[in-house]
């Protein structure tokens, strides 16, 4: 495989970072994920305005013409160069502050940023969308910054292999008795009909699929609240389900090992589900099971 760092398109085996990378020594980083449906970036402009507010807020430099439209560029390229033009395929980006004499404080100015994307194939997890997924609670001991999407992702890694050792897909965070969001997901809740997930505050990431879901709601009429789901609320509502760059709508059908949200794919979920994959390049997810 292909792959871009700082300029080069390189082999994947020649792409190396130094030891001194502050992404390597600190997690001093932040990274992207982009869907690409039949050769076609999903959401782009989207991914490329929040790894700019996640740059700005570690307040590092942009680098020099890396906007969004050279980071289109650098993916359809890389899509190309690895056969990847109409197929389904993920585009990982990850900025990191760059290489120096290690410091906690920032670098010299003038230290380049460290720039890698990569891109490769991606089956959607259609089985699992059709059996609904299973997740567990776990306590959300994420620094008070969770809407920065940088890689210091620990608590994310940590949870999501407790979830994986459970027999479970995900792991959803509680904070003072609230669930605030997946490992590496947005939760949504429907209760009487009501669409419910966690407000867009410092505490979740603004997930780009939570974003398109909530549009979707809006013009599907389905009545919104963007206000935090108790966990003892999770056993009584009627449907559950998470969204991300790679579940797509992922219902929810368990929680910590019992049934919840109705046990089953429910309504709501199916039809903002269907909404979802409509909205996709080309329709080409229509076949899959929704
Ligand atoms: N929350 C967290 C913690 C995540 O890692 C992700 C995946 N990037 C999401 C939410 C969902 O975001 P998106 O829909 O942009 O993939």
């Amino acid at each position: 495989m292909r792959v871009y760092l700082n300029g080069e398109y390189v082999g994947r085996e020649q792409a190396v970072v130094p030891v001194d990378d502050r992404g390597f020594l600190f997690g001093d980083g932040v990274y992207e994920v982009v869907r690409v449906v039949n050769g076609q970036l999903f959401e782009a402009d989207r991914h490329w305005r929040r790894l700019e507010r996640s740059l700005d807020g570690l307040q590092i430099r942009q680098p020099a013409g890396l906007d969004g439209a050279a980071l289109d560029a650098i993916a359809q390229r890389l899509l190309e160069e690895n056969g990847l033009g109409d197929a389904h395929a993920l585009v990982y980006v990850q900025i990191t502050r760059g290489a120096a004499v290690r410091t906690h404080h920032f670098p010299p100015e003038g230290t380049r940023p460290t720039v890698f994307v990569s891109a490769g194939p991606f089956s959607p997890p259609d089985a699992v969308r059709t059996r609904g997924a299973s997740v567990i609670t776990c306590a959300d001991i994420r620094w008070a910054r969770c809407d920065l999407k940088t890689v210091n992702l620990l608590p994310n890694t940590l949870a999501k292999q407790r979830a994986v050792a459970a027999g479970a897909d995900e792991a959803v965070f509680v904070r003072d008795g609230v669930v605030t969001e997946g490992a590496s997901s947005n939760l949504f809740g429907v209760f009487g009909g009501e669409l419910r997930t966690y407000p867009a505050t410092n505490y979740i990431l603004p997930g780009i699929t939570r974003d398109v879901v909530l549009e979707l709601a809006t013009e599907l009429g389905i009545p919104v609240r963007l206000a935090p789901i108790f966990v003892d609320e999770l056993p009584r509502a009627d449907e559950l389900f998470l969204t991300n760059t790679t579940s797509d709508v992922m219902p929810i059908v368990r929680v910590d090992g019992q049934p919840a949200g109705g046990g089953r794919p429910g309504p709501v979920t199916g039809r903002l589900s269907a909404a979802f994959i409509e909205r996709m390049p080309a329709g080409a997810m229509r076949a899959a099971t929704v």
